[in-house]
């Protein structure tokens, strides 16, 4: 991280340390801070469209653009209009990798029901040199965070033996998403370098995100994706950035106004999230 020398009045050394003092926050953090609220910059800050709970639910409408999306960040996931494949978001651009397993640099301003994304930049970089299966990298992720009560931005960027991905089938809207991603093909990819787009998200959040590790993968060659099942790497680059602010843009649809989003859809979630037996293919 870069280092900040200038000159600033005693009486607001004074205010900083004051502040730093009672809040315990450094006097860095309380500098970036005002400077990132000053030129609208966000700093270490994950925004969020609509939540989780709204998308088992079947809400797919449009809750912002894709070109909004970008003002809040260039590194993130999420997905389309009525579930219409997998976004991407890597260095400033929106990729949507198709159930067709074709991937879009997306131009246009398309909609998104929901998505994650912060503007990245890597507090840590660290290596894996081996790691052969999904679960081993998370293992390993799992020492880089400091905490489990924060998100948390991770890019891996390497060689992949294997990638396993599934991508989301567009489908109707208001179709509980369980049953929506009971129909998602799956992609294998061998020998691949490509870059994972991750987050993680505290057990807290559940009812708003994805709790634990979400990635979703972009061959280096932008021509293939998708929701991460599973994958084995070796010398893979990790970029892990802590993120201690969170902002949440809700839908104002009717139909998100009318949901009932009290039900606990962590299960459905899991369901349509991780690796399972395809029911109706
Ligand atoms: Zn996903």
């Amino acid at each position: 991280m870069p280092t900040l020398t200038c000159q600033i009045s005693q009486s607001l050394r004074n205010a900083l340390e004051e502040r730093s003092k009672s809040t315990g926050e450094s006097i860095s953090h309380l500098v970036s801070s005002a400077l990132s609220r000053c030129f609208g910059v966000p700093m270490h800050t994950l925004f969020q469209v609509s939540t989780s709970g709204a998308l088992v639910q079947g809400i797919y409408e449009r809750a912002v653009s894709s070109k909004f999306l970008l003002n809040y960040g260039d590194f993130g996931l999420g997905t389309f209009v009525n579930l219409d494949g997998e976004m991407v978001v890597l260095d400033g651009a929106i990729y949507q990798v198709r159930s067709d397993g074709k991937v879009l640099n997306i131009v246009d301003d398309v909609g998104t029901p929901f998505a994650v994304v912060t503007r990245f930049a890597a507090d840590q970089d660290q290596t894996i040199e081996n790691a052969s299966s999904f679960e081993e990298i998370t293992k390993i992720c799992d020492q880089y965070r400091d905490s489990d009560n924060l998100f948390y931005a991770f890019r891996i960027d390497g060689h992949f033996a294997h990638i396993h991905t599934r991508v989301m089938k567009a489908t109707l809207d208001g179709l509980p998403l369980a049953k929506a991603a009971a129909v998602q093909p799956e992609f294998d990819f061998t020998d691949v370098d490509g870059t994972l787009v991750g987050i993680w998200a505290p057990q807290f959040s559940s009812a708003l995100n994805i709790a634990g590790y979400h990635f979703h993968f972009l061959s280096e060659d932008r021509t293939k994706g998708g929701h991460l099942l599973e994958c084995s790497g070796k010398n893979l680059q990790v970029g892990v950035e802590r993120l201690n602010d969170f902002h949440l843009s809700l839908p104002e649809s009717e139909e998100f106004l009318r949901a009932d989003l009290t039900k606990d859809t962590a299960k459905d979630l899991a369901y349509a999230e991780q690796i399972h037996k395809k029911e109706n293919t």
